[in-house]
């Protein structure tokens, strides 16, 4: 028998004892080596966000395959593999427009069906990914935050020369500062509140980094920009956050609204801004078909964690670890299923 953290209910996380699933045919069995804890484990856990309990959450993950079902074919034992736990159903209309992180019957690994918070994980063929030789398996755990974030990058259209700003400088806006700056932009400008976070963006590579609370930031970013940014890119998911997006773009600019909120939160806009300035307010949902890229841009170091500040902790202080991504001391809480791993 093998462990797994079952949610039942919100707030309610429990250990429980499984037995080794099958593979069976099209499906991979995967040895899970680190499964990261996000914002999103969080909400789902608060009974914020959907989910379809009882199911073992944790989607940011890699291991090492175990097992293939009957038919998959390009995958092996032994293979170091991250996973695009993003499952769509090719059928409904959004698929068959092509836009599949829309699937109107969207399943996820570790949101509604059972995750990578457990020793063993299966997942179908078509959603893993073999890890390029030289990249690191714990970074394997990564891919799918930069797969997304690669969505709000394509969803922005940055061209090379243009200035972004990135507001907050938690692990996806780190991320973002990263990809912004291998596609070309010519300034990234840095919002970040915590000290320890603002050093982290300069060691990435920021053009400037302010904390939004203080006035005058906002106005540095406008001088530094020649009257506003051509894209804002909000990675916080706070109304606060948000609301200063409009002040930080220029006329004719984009406003990518990255960061999950709470449900419950609003933000105000004023209209005749948005019209005369002809603003475009953006999404960004999911990773579709980026998580390639993301392995890519992981194997060629356009992103790489090296500054990064991570804890890890063994799968049966699952609770602690969400606390602790809770408390945002450190840039990514890591879970580390197997026994043998200790803190750096
Ligand atoms: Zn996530
Ligand atoms: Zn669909």
């Amino acid at each position: 028998v093998v462990q797994a953290a079952l949610f039942r209910r919100p707030k309610t996380l429990e250990l429980v004892d499984r037995e080794i699933p099958d593979p069976r045919s099209g499906e991979v069995l995967i040895r899970v080596s680190v499964c990261g804890v996000c914002g999103t484990d969080v909400h789902i856990f608060d009974g914020e966000a959907k989910s379809n309990p009882p199911v073992v959450l944790g989607h940011e993950f890699s291991g090492i395959v175990e097992g293939v079902g009957p038919g998959v074919t390009g995958l092996r034992e032994g293979d170091a593999v991250a996973v695009d736990p993003n499952i769509f159903c090719g059928y409904c209309p959004y698929c068959r427009r092509g836009q599949v992180h829309l699937c109107e019957n969207l399943r996820a690994i570790g949101v509604t069906v059972d995750g990578a918070f457990a020793e063993y994980c299966k997942a179908p063929a078509s959603q893993v990914y073999r890890l390029p030789s030289d990249v690191a398996v714990e970074w394997g755990a990564f891919a799918e935050p930069i797969s997304c974030a690669l969505r709000g990058v394509d969803r922005a259209q940055i061209q090379s020369g243009e200035d972004v700003v990135i507001l907050g400088a938690g692990n996806i806006g780190l991320i973002m500062l990263q990809l912004v700056r291998a596609v070309g932009a010519r300034q990234v400008l840095v919002l970040e509140p915590l000290p320890e976070r603002r050093v982290l963006a300069r060691k990435y590579g920021c053009s400037w980094v302010g904390d939004p609370r203080e006035p005058e930031s906002l106005e540095t970013v406008k001088d530094l920009t020649d009257g506003g940014a051509d894209v804002v890119i909000e990675c916080v998911g706070k109304p606060e956050a948000v609301a200063h997006t409009p002040q930080l773009v220029r006329a004719g600019g984009r406003i990518v609204i990255f960061g999950m909120a709470e449900k419950k939160d609003t933000f105000t806009l004023n209209l005749q801004d948005i019209f005369y300035r002809e603003l475009t307010i953006l999404g960004s949902v999911l990773n579709p078909f980026t998580f390639a890229r993301a392995l890519a841009a992981l194997e060629a170091g356009q992103v790489n964690l090296e500054h990064y500040t991570i804890r890890r902790f063994p799968l049966p202080e699952i609770q602690h670890a969400l606390a602790e991504h809770r408390r945002g001391k450190y840039l990514k809480v890591l879970v580390v299923p197997g026994k043998e791993i200790k803190n750096r």
